[in-house]
């Protein structure tokens, strides 16, 4: 194979990339002088359309067979030049790519350091392409379902795009009802529409829509498979009354023996008490009720009248004995839309969250203020007042380090709504305590400018502390006013807390389930965060919402749209090519040890039990590597990973230029 070779080498200028920091003139007739080496040449802009052509052309006039292009990360230009051998007639996999602008122009400032650099790695790519082998990448068909996991507004935007084109969705929920952290709010910035209003039609569009499978109460247990072929197992938990015999006449929660609710409700943050037999709003989709097994006293006891029951005699809709089921369904894309959860005032005991009764978060604010909330919209403190001054704390649990180092995004628009809402429903004093006021959204600024010209304070400086002011109740607020350069004790009736966006407490544990990576703040990681912002490093399982950050309503609906649209582009491609750097194991070298079964990720490794070696499947593997890295007698290899070509490029690198 050596001798027959002929590698053509084209080093990138990149325009001032490389070329400022990389003689790259120099690079190239240096390539020129290694064996195999037909001809090498540098170009400004190699994946430009020109610098292409240049490949090509070399490929047909000078007759090479193996190519090497140094110049950026492979992630973002190895497909073009593969499909530039492709076009030429030559097998894509002759191919290697050497980063010389991220691995030596971008890091280092010495020119001659980083021309010496440039050409150790050229060099150590063209003894390794000589040894690349043939490869063929497999085609396998697409199924053409979508599963959503999570049914806030993402959730929603996403299947109803994904079903209004005709694919069927499968809709994912583990609360009772869809709808999210939106449907608990009153008004939603900077228009202040009315939340209920936008969302509810939504939520009723997704239950009646033929093509769209709702299951609310459930969770993804397994995922199997690959892009465009997932098997998803999903768990289905029982609401202990059928779904599809309750009409949500709702008589069996007036029924109910227990003459007076006394379980905290969830939906209003826990302001208000519930029955064991409940719905959790009025608007709730399916609008069907739910039996909490937790606090029900026939499934604590077994001993209860069961009024419920006799109210239902004619429907017989309610059933105890209701089993948690397990449904298998095949997808070929997967949108997660899992969300937030709220941060947990408790964290930063200096601000009196849980020990002073009138400090709330802003997401009890939220109820409060709602007309479907636990006091119809009046804001009557825990203690029975009415508030005639209140204070609301920005950045509770972000930007600082000790909590959140990010920015929640969206905590400064909806304090300044809440701020609104309070002076509107009470004309309280309100006090914003700020940082600095984030605005950049469409209508934001002007929100902020009508919010301030309504008469609420606006104080630059993080509040230090808030302690009880005197035996009215009342609460101190101490404060470093940094525009007035003075420490401010501010006494009001009411804080509000502005919480910031957290992860999903099971955020690590839905990564696992769905092979995706989380960033650093553990919010589940795109795959480029400008150039594939939905997509993630798993093919076939895109992000929308706030399960990939903080982000407010109009975003998330965007990124949910781009979600779906990144999917139905999946899907009505009709099939997918896989690529081929998969591993493979030398029969006869395996000694049945089976360290490497339980090491893939993937799940692409059996046990063949009569011949007693492993086995990988290909369709399966994704290339990573671990199992090559694990099998202690080397038996397993992977293509373009190969121990001689990595060798040999170890041994190229190394050789003194
Ligand atoms: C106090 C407050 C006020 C706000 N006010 C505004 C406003 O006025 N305007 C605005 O634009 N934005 C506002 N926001 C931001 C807004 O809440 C978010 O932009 C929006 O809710 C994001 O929607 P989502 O669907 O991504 O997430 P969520 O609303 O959190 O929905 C996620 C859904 O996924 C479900 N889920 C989670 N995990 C799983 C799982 N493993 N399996 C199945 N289901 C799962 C959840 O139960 C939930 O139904 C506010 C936020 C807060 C905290």
């Amino acid at each position: 194979m050596h001798d027959s070779v002929r590698v053509g080498v084209y080093v990138c200028h990149c325009g001032r990339n490389i070329e400022g920091t990389i003689d790259v003139r120099e690079v190239a007739e240096y390539a020129a002088t290694l064996p195999g080496v037909a001809l090498a040449r540098d170009y400004r802009y190699m994946c430009s359309d020109p610098g292409q052509e240049l490949i090509r052309q070399d490929i047909r006039d000078q007759d090479l067979n193996r190519v090497v292009v140094a110049a950026c990360s492979p992630c973002l230009h190895e497909k073009t030049f593969r499909h530039v051998l492709e076009q030429a007639g030559l097998n894509p996999y002759f191919f290697q790519m050497v980063n010389i602008r991220e691995h030596a122009s971008w890091v280092h400032e010495d020119r001659r350091a980083a021309t010496v650099k440039a050409k150790d790695l050229i060099r150590a790519a063209v003894r390794r392409v000589r040894l690349h082998r043939p490869l063929e990448r497999r085609q396998v068909s697409i199924h053409p379902d979508v599963l959503v996991v999570g049914g806030g507004i993402a959730g929603i935007h996403a299947a109803l795009t994904l079903a209004n084109s005709g694919k069927h969705v499968y809709l994912v929920e583990r609360e009772p009802t869809i709808g999210g952290h939106m449907a608990q709010f009153d008004k939603t910035f900077p228009t202040l529409d009315c939340a209920a209003c936008i969302l509810t039609p939504k939520m009723t569009a997704v239950k009646m829509h033929p093509k769209i499978t709702l299951w609310t109460l459930s969770e993804v247990a397994r995922v199997e498979g690959y892009v465009g072929n997932y098997q998803v197992t999903v768990r289905r938990k029982p609401r202990y009354v059928l779904e599809d015999v309750c009409i949500g006449c709702l008589e069996c929660i007036e029924a109910c023996v227990y003459k007076q609710a006394k379980v905290p409700d969830a939906f209003n943050v826990g302001l208000s008490k519930r029955k064991p037999v409940y719905i959790p709003f009025p608007q709730a989709v399916p609008q069907v009720v739910v039996i909490d097994p937790e606090t029900c006293i026939e499934f604590k006891s077994g001993r209860c009248k069961k009024t419920c029951v006799e109210v239902c005699a004619d429907r017989k809709a309610i059933d105890f004995h209701q089993q948690e089921e397990l449904k298998t369904i095949d997808v070929g894309a997967i949108i997660l839309a899992t969300g937030f959860q709220v941060f947990d005032g408790r964290r930063l005991p200096y601000y009196g969250y849980g020990a002073y009764p009138n400090v709330y978060t802003a997401l009890e604010v939220e109820r409060l203020v709602n007309a479907a909330g636990p006091t119809a919209g009046e804001i009557v403190m825990r203690d029975g007042r009415r508030p005639r001054s209140v204070g609301i704390v920005h950045c509770v649990g972000s930007r600082d380090v000790h909590t959140n180092a990010y920015c929640s995004r969206v905590c400064c628009m909806y304090s300044l709504k809440l701020a609104h809402l309070i002076k509107e429903r009470t004309s309280a004093e309100v006090y914003n305590f700020y940082i600095d006021i984030r605005a950049p959204g469409k209508g934001f600024e002007e929100f902020y400018n009508r919010v301030a010209e309504e008469g609420t304070y606006l104080v630059r400086g993080k509040v230090a502390d808030v302690y009880p002011a005197d035996h009215d109740g009342r609460l101190m607020l101490q404060v470093e006013d940094t525009l007035l350069g003075m420490v401010r004790k501010i006494p009001v009736d009411m804080v509000v807390l502005a919480t910031g966006l957290e992860p999903q407490a099971d955020a690590q544990q839905v990564r696992r389930l769905f092979n995706i990576s989380c960033s650093t703040e553990g919010f589940f990681l795109e795959r480029h965060p400008k150039l594939a912002p939905v997509s993630t490093f798993t093919e076939g399982i895109f992000l929308a919402g706030c399960c990939q950050g903080p982000k407010d309503i109009p975003d998330s609906v965007a990124q949910a749209g781009a979600a779906a649209g990144e999917a139905l582009a999946l899907i009505d491609a009709g099939s997918i090519e896989l690529e081929p750097n998969t591993a493979h194991v030398l029969a006869e070298a395996c000694s049945g040890c089976k360290t490497c079964v339980p090491m893939c990720p993937y799940q692409a490794i059996s046990f063949n039990e009569t011949e007693k070696k492993a086995q990988i499947n290909e369709v399966l593997c994704k290339g990573c590597g671990t199992c090559v890295a694990a099998c202690p007698s080397g038996s397993i290899q992977q293509n373009l990973f190969e121990d001689d070509e990595i060798f040999e490029e170890i041994a190229g690198v190394l050789e003194y230029a």
